[in-house]
């Protein structure tokens, strides 16, 4: 069972090198807990960053989901929400965590298919709905229906007579099987494409929330009627839109996504440090899942990023905002140069125009 007051789970993933990139060690995992990565400004030095798990490039989605996530996709049997977000920059590896290939499903998938495993091998009679939206430039689209690209028909976001936050007018199909979510997923997922290529990689620049409830009367002991809910989210890309892109229309973009991941990172903040006011409102995504972030919530940020030197200052931009502790330490190469430092006696030789001794 879960306590008041949750944290939310930080955990980092590596991926690995594709095939057009030139692999290097600037990015390591160590017990199974730490990222090493070398400092961009001084490459004498790594950080080394901590975090709740920590998974390298070999790491499957099959692992990833048992560890951390299968437990948290039980708790919505018990009448619970839990929420995983994946952050990072553009080709950090979000999509492929979050959705995976067919070859190699991600953690929708996977968690459609525990959900109706376990609604097969229950008593109750869980009702399965799916709701899939994105928000772009703290707008609210639903991606069961086809978008046109003009980019209008964004949803009001409502408050309800008991104070719940709901998106009004967002659809919520109704699931009977995982091949019925499957296919109604794959349709969505095109919706989002098709406005993708319209709008300029715009897949990147929305948040994609993919909320499953699960609802069921528990008509064998107190009769009443329980919900759990999943949010499964795949980030807008955390780069810094403003280094490459001007003009009006990006700019909007950039601030919309700058912000919203900037609540988020200060909403995990708030709810990880105990602190009394968790600023939800302050974005249209934090204000969305605000019931499902927090209390007796269960929350995991999965954390993604690029191997190697080319996208180290991405990754220690990622790395900063996604967690605090952090201790700088040098090379295990620096090492080896100190213990080669010279001693009096190197000097005193040195003096005596006779070269630096070689070590025995
Ligand atoms: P993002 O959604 O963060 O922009 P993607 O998920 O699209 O990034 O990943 C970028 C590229 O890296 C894709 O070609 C994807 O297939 C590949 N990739 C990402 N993570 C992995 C992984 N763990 N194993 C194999 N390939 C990966
Ligand atoms: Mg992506």
């Amino acid at each position: 069972m879960t306590t008041p007051g949750n944290k939310i789970k930080v955990v980092c993933r590596v991926r690995p090198f594709l095939k057009t990139e030139k692999a290097d060690e600037s990015v390591t995992v160590e017990h199974n807990n730490v990222l090493r990565v070398t400092n961009p400004r001084d490459p004498t030095k790594d950080v080394k960053f901590n975090f709740d798990s920590c998974y390298g490039p070999k790491v499957g989605q099959e692992t990833i989901y048992r560890a951390d996530v299968r437990p948290l996709v039980e708790t919505v049997f018990s009448g619970m929400s839990a929420t995983v977000f994946c952050y990072g920059v553009t080709g950090a590896g979000k999509t492929y965590t979050i959705q995976g290939s067919e070859a190699d499903p991600g953690i929708i998938p996977r968690a459609m298919e525990q959900i109706f495993m376990h609604k097969k091998h229950d008593a109750f009679d869980y009702d399965v709905r799916v709701s899939y939206y994105e928000i772009y430039k703290e707008t609210v689209f639903d991606l069961f229906k086809p978008r046109d690209s003009s980019g209008s028909g964004g949803l009001p976001i409502r408050e309800d007579a008991s104070r719940k936050i709901f998106v009004a007018g967002l659809s919520e199909k109704r699931i009977n099987s995982f091949e019925h979510f499957d296919l109604l997923y794959q349709k969505a997922c095109g919706n989002r494409r098709t406005a993708s290529t319209k709008l300029n990689n715009h897949s990147s620049r929305s948040h994609a929330i993919l909320t499953v409830q699960v609802q069921w009367k528990d008509d064998l002991g107190s009769g009443k009627t329980w919900c759990g809910r999943l949010h499964l989210i795949d980030l807008a890309g955390s780069e810094d839109n403003r280094r490459t892109e001007n003009g009006r229309d990006r700019m909007a973009e950039s601030s919309a996504i700058n912000r919203s991941l900037f609540v988020l990172g200060q909403v995990v903040e708030a709810l990880n440090t105990g602190a009394s006011r968790i600023p939800y409102r302050d974005s249209k995504m934090t204000r969305i899942l605000q019931d499902s972030l927090g209390g007796d919530s269960q929350g995991m940020m999965i954390v993604n990023v690029s191997p190697g030197e080319a996208f180290l200052q991405d990754t220690h931009n990622t790395l900063n905002f996604a967690t605090k502790s952090r201790e700088v330490v040098n090379k295990p190469v620096a090492h080896e140069v100190v213990e080669q430092r010279w001693t009096a006696a190197d000097r005193l030789q040195h003096h005596r125009g006779m070269g630096r001794p070689t070590k025995s």
